[in-house]
């Protein structure tokens, strides 16, 4: 059952006017704020049944537990017993063990008990006798609908925080540590080795335990796991500081996500939908990966146009508009055509970024100084030129499929970061 919101109503006409401040929610406040309960709404009303009836109506509705304090006491200005049964529909009863409990204050001060007090044993219907050794009326636990919960608390300061820390505090806890456990978070980073992940969160092994961080690394892709144990306030505000720290250790690298399930298409698609751009691919040795990729995602007719598998001299001309004689003096796979590529593919199909692709990804065509493996890419935004088009020139270990996904990895990060950067 969650347990989230909560507001505080102090009840009593003395706390309308001049002469007495209402100080007990400030004590309520700061122990909802201890677990991380957000507070909705403080309020102030009257020894009025119908003005606090509605007051409670309304507050039930909003959030998960509503406090009251005050208005306990057995003289008729006394009301807030009645007010809640009214707005709940309950009736009440008078509870005869707990009459017994107020004779026994009395006497125990070798007084009889006045008949008035009588009333402070009137429990509401379904609602759980919270027992008050510091005076004379008992607290009230109520579960309404929805799973919201009502205290009623007295409103005598002192007594009122000697029933918080008799009943209020064990019961949040109770309800707080459930489901005590394992809570895991993750940053991703792509197109990054391993290592340089390794050696960045070195220090955070040190200090979280090496047992509550692991590194997941697949082709291009990185996942730093990182756990905590405990009740879930604890466990959570550990884990933002376990962030906190990772992501400056990590600081530079590019997180491009902190959800497990998210992909780099997912998220430069959401930047170009955002700025309301669109991007077409360029591509040679990928032979379309990254624009199958970029169209795995729902929605992606919004921002990618389209894209051209160049594979050939003749086609990275005719589509590309690169010249011949670039393609001549530098080969395909190279710098000048990356660049070309990305610029003629963004002006020939009128978007506002291009990704090119051209490299060798083997097993065979590699020669010593073009060896199997080696990629350029480029990025072209709006109105780059081809000497400040985004290039990489990178040299990927391992099979075909592995240089095509690696690729298509960071094909999809520097646009990523491209598009971080605008
Ligand atoms: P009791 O059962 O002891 O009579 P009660 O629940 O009826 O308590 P009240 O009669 O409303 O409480 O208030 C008792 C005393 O506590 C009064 O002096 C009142 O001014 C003070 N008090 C009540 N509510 C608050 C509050 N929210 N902040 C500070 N003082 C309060
Ligand atoms: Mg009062």
């Amino acid at each position: 059952m969650r347990l989230q919101t909560a507001s505080i109503v102090a009840v009593g006409s003395e706390l309308l006017g001049t002469r007495r401040l209402d100080t007990n929610s400030l004590r309520l406040a700061s122990t909802l704020e201890r677990w991380g309960i957000e507070l909705q709404s403080k309020s102030v009303v009257g020894d009025s049944v119908d003005a606090l009836a509605d007051e409670i109506r309304r507050r039930i509705e909003r959030v998960d537990l509503v406090i009251t304090t005050g208005g306990l006491g057995p003289t008729t200005d006394d009301v807030t017993r009645g007010a809640v049964a009214q707005a709940l529909g309950r009736g009440t009863y008078r509870d005869e063990s707990v009459v017994e409990h107020i004779r026994g204050l009395f006497a125990s001060f070798d007084r009889e008990m006045p008949e008035v007090n009588e009333r402070q044993a009137e429990v509401i219907e379904g609602a759980r006798v919270l027992r008050n050794d510091w005076g004379t009326a008992p607290a009230l636990r109520l579960d309404v609908a929805d799973g919201t919960t009502l205290f009623l608390l007295p409103g005598v300061p002192k007594e009122m925080e000697k029933l918080v820390d008799a009943h209020l505090e064990p019961w949040l806890e109770s309800r707080l540590r459930e489901p005590a456990g394992l809570e895991q978070r993750v940053l991703k980073i792509a197109s990054v080795p391993e290592s340089v992940v390794e050696e960045r969160i070195a220090p955070a092994y040190e200090r979280f335990g090496a047992e509550n961080l692991a590194v997941l690394a697949s082709p291009g892709d990185i996942k730093v796991f990182y756990r905590a144990m405990g009740i879930p306030i604890a466990r959570r505000s550990r884990l933002d500081l376990m962030g906190e720290v990772l992501r400056n250790l990590l600081d530079g690298l590019g997180i491009y996500a902190e959800d497990e399930e998210a992909t780099l298409e997912q998220v430069a698609g959401r930047k170009l939908a955002e700025a309301g751009r669109t991007v077409v691919t360029a591509e040679s040795c990928t032979g379309g990966l990254v624009a199958q990729r970029l169209t795995r995602v729902p929605g992606s007719s919004a921002y990618f146009e389209g894209g051209v598998v160049t594979y050939s001299n003749r086609l990275k001309r005719e589509l590309l508009d690169v010249p011949q004689a670039m393609l001549e003096e530098h080969g395909a796979v190279s710098e000048p055509v990356a660049r070309a590529m990305a610029v003629g593919a963004r002006d020939r199909y009128g978007v506002d970024y291009a990704i090119s692709v051209t490299g060798i990804a083997g097993p065979g065509g590699g020669s010593a100084e073009k060896p199997v493996g080696l990629v350029h890419l480029g990025i072209a935004g709006p109105g780059e030129s081809p000497e400040s088009v985004v290039h990489e020139r990178v040299r990927f270990p391992g099979d075909r499929g592995q240089i095509r996904l690696m690729t298509s990895q960071l094909a999809l990060e520097l646009l990523r970061r491209r598009l971080a950067a605008d």
